[in-house]
């Protein structure tokens, strides 16, 4: 094979860059092992996550390894994921979130959901998050429960993150927005306070408390 000199030093440039970044250490917090590959995730627009990981703190799905939030992401999206359209951009942690907040807080409002069930209703679950187009072009990620009964779909309670804010926390209604919030552990990571675990825990309640209860208002209007 012939290879020009110019391509075996670009070779050789390359070989090097590799060793160069193999040497960083891993993003996560208090690890201190090397890196072994960087986060594959690439959104709609081509942009990829920069972080590098440690074989033990990097996430795997399929074929790929993620970093904590993009395989939330991905994970959240599932079959989506392979739509670049269902993408959110790199630094955007609108799937994840809508996905943690739907695990996380489950048991809490389905049961808000449940307990506002008219005669012959029935609750379908959304299985993953779904991504919407909204009518001034922005896209939001939801996820949560439809109601229905013999007659066809009566209602949907939605847990959604819009693309222009991936702190806020909107629980959608049948189409009207019944409360929003800022979950606490981004309130704190934004201000930077540290709290213990059982402050963490109330705090976590409260606010699973605070989307039920406007849950079960909102359900009990119902015309
Ligand atoms: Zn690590
Ligand atoms: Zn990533």
């Amino acid at each position: 094979m012939a290879v020009s000199n110019l391509t075996m030093v670009s070779v050789i440039e390359a070989r090097s860059a590799e060793r160069a970044t193999a040497t960083g250490g891993c993003r996560e917090r208090g690890c201190t092992a090397l890196e072994s590959a960087k986060c594959a995730y690439v959104d709609g627009r081509g942009r990829s996550c920069q972080t590098a990981w440690c074989h033990r703190h990097l996430h795997k799905i399929g074929e790929e390894a993620y970093c904590r939030r993009h395989a939330g992401t991905v994970a959240a999206l599932a079959g989506r994921a392979k739509d670049p359209r269902a993408l959110p951009a790199v630094d955007h942690r609108g799937a994840s979130l809508v996905n943690w907040i739907w695990m996380e807080g489950h048991t809490v409002l389905q049961e808000g959901v449940a307990c506002r069930l008219r005669p012959g209703e029935v609750i379908f679950e959304d299985r993953t998050v779904n991504v919407v187009r909204q009518s001034d072009g922005t896209r939001r990620w939801e996820r949560g429960w439809r109601i229905g009964d013999r007659g066809g779909l009566t209602s949907k309670v939605l847990i959604c993150v819009d693309e222009c804010n991936d702190s806020l926390i909107l629980l959608v209604v049948d189409d009207n927005v019944a409360a929003v919030a800022v979950p606490p552990w981004i309130t704190r990571r934004q201000t930077n306070r540290a709290v213990t675990p059982a402050l963490d825990a109330r705090d976590r309640s409260q606010f699973y408390g605070f989307l039920c209860g406007h849950i079960r208002t909102a359900l009990a209007l119902r015309a």
